[in-house]
């Protein structure tokens, strides 16, 4: 019977790619639904949208023409046929994706998509890894595993500074340090949460190698 393993964490909890390695591994889809909500923010910044307008932003949400790949081998995001896989890393959607992820019609939208996807892959890939930030608590929390990655601050902030700079040296760490705690603080009213709620398995990633993040989520699966 179909499985859906509902994975929240923080920016730099190594979340991403833990549950991609997590769906490859169990031969399942692999919803990343921060990347929804960064394809959002590209668009809108690509239409001219401006961020503080509530309804443009939300209306923007509602007719977004995104294209998003499950395939966990290869993640793909497209909107209205452009290839923005790589655009929606950029720091300047990383700086502005909260602004567009704390309006409420837009997370009524986009948590409608996302349902539908996780539907769609329970029906024809036996599942799916779905991330975020209210996986667990809102979007899926029916879901047969529920689990929060967390790590310390430090290893969070080295992680980020590695995926965006190439590198974990001090000025590097600076600039990360200040981008990370930022999104942390701008996502803290809706979405961003440290302790599992009820129910929800919580992993501390501080001191574990990728490897053994990966296999501490097989294990919480596999029981
Ligand atoms: O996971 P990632 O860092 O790509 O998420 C980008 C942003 O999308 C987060 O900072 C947050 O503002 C928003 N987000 C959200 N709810 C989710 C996933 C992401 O609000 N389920």
């Amino acid at each position: 019977s179909p499985i859906t393993i509902a994975i929240d964490g923080p920016s730099g909890s190594g979340k991403s790619s833990v549950s991609k390695a997590v769906a490859r591994e169990l031969g399942l889809a692999y919803l990343d639904t921060g990347a929804m909500y960064r394809a959002l923010a590209w668009w809108a910044l690509h239409r001219e949208i401006d961020l503080a307008d509530q309804n443009a932003v939300a209306e923007a949400a509602r007719a977004l023409p995104l294209a998003l790949s499950t395939d966990p081998a290869r993640a793909s995001v497209s909107v209205d046929g452009t290839d923005v896989t790589e655009a929606i890393r950029e720091t300047r959607i990383s700086s502005s994706v909260s602004a567009v992820a704390t309006n409420l019609d837009v997370r009524a939208e986009l948590r409608r998509r996302q349902r539908e996807l996780i539907d769609r892959a329970r029906e024809e890939q036996g599942g799916v890894v779905a991330e975020g930030r209210d996986i667990t608590t809102v979007v899926a929390p029916d879901a047969e595993h529920r689990i929060l990655v967390t790590a310390s601050e430090e290893a969070r902030l080295a992680r980020r500074s590695l995926d965006v700079h190439g590198a974990a040296g001090a000025e590097h760490l600076a600039a990360t340090r200040d981008q990370v705690l930022r999104r942390d603080r701008d996502d803290a009213t809706v979405s961003a949460f440290f302790e599992p709620a009820d129910g929800v398995v919580g992993i501390d990633t501080s001191d574990l190698t990728f490897e053994e993040s990966v296999q501490a989520v097989l294990d919480v699966v596999r029981g």
